[in-house]
């Protein structure tokens, strides 16, 4: 089973590859630099040391001890199935579930809360679905991992699932200029999935759909205009910063004063001084 990051680990590398020459190539924005705002925050602290943390949390420490609770997985409910049926079951089963909850994070003022982090970006690009609220993953995956891990299935789907999350999400969220034509009210991207990060009123209540964009069709929540966004982001001020972005889900903070603290400034600064110190470095060496 291990092995197969042998495999999942270049496709996924190679994925990014792809997508960030095509953001180059065809952008849906043009002019969007590759180390946007807020582009380390997204990589070190949400993609490594985030899901690091949590999927630790959600698979030693809430799906395994359900296991062995319960011995579902045991039962070997779907264990005899094609693994591709299996991929497939679970892709469109939580693909459904996703776009219902999603729905509601947008309409519920405390759901919300778990999911603004995720819009709060002002440039959005490959990397830009990285950026989702820690309570938001732990719901979301556990949701996700769970039942393939109870209904007994090969072991080998929680990492090709992942796997198809991980590029699947980082396409929608690209930066690329495509027209998939008849294809968008089937397969979901950047067309529909720019939009609803839009900071456009028109487009708050709408695509709300993952990978597949039927989602959106058949419930009556689909955007798609023949024009692009003017502006993306939340239509208020949100923190910068990692453990405010977390902090202001519970209480809302005001991050420019906070800046006023000589030492949360040190912090704040703390990365880009640095990187500012090296590239000096560099060039006098
Ligand atoms: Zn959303």
């Amino acid at each position: 089973m291990d092995k197969i990051v042998y495999y999942t680990t270049p496709i996924l590398l190679l994925s990014v590859v792809i997508l960030v020459m095509l953001e180059r190539k065809y952008p849906y924005t043009k002019g969007l630099p590759l180390f946007r705002d807020g582009f380390w925050i997204d990589l070190v602290w949400y993609t490594l040391i985030q899901s690091y943390f949590l999927k630790i949390l959600i698979f030693d420490y809430i799906i395994l001890p359900i296991d062995q609770h319960y011995h579902l997985s045991s039962l070997q409910l779907i264990t005899h199935w094609p693994i591709a049926a299996q991929v497939l079951f679970f892709l469109v089963t939580h693909d459904f579930y996703i776009y219902w909850f999603h729905r509601w994070q947008h309409h519920s003022k405390w759901l919300w809360r778990t999911h603004e982090a995720h819009h709060s970006g002002t440039e959005v690009d490959w990397l830009s679905g990285s950026r989702s609220h820690s309570l938001e993953i732990l719901i979301n995956q556990t949701i996700e991992f769970a039942p393939i891990i109870l209904l007994g299935a090969n072991p080998i789907v929680v990492p090709i699932k992942a796997l198809i999350d991980a590029v699947w999400g980082m396409y929608i969220h690209s930066n690329i200029n495509v027209k998939s034509g008849k294809l968008q009210y089937w397969i979901n991207g950047p067309e529909m999935h720019q939009w609803h990060h839009a900071e456009h009123k028109e487009v708050y209540y709408s695509n709300f759909s993952t990978k597949l964009a039927i989602w959106d069709w058949l419930f009556g929540t689909a955007y798609l205009p023949d024009t692009k966004p003017l502006r993306f982001g939340l239509p208020y001020v949100y923190p910068k910063d990692y453990f405010l972005q977390h902090w202001h889900a519970v209480k809302k903070v005001d991050e420019k004063k906070l800046l006023e603290n000589g030492l949360f400034s040190k912090y704040y600064y703390l990365r880009p001084n640095l990187m500012k110190w090296m590239r000096r470095k560099v060039k006098t060496d």
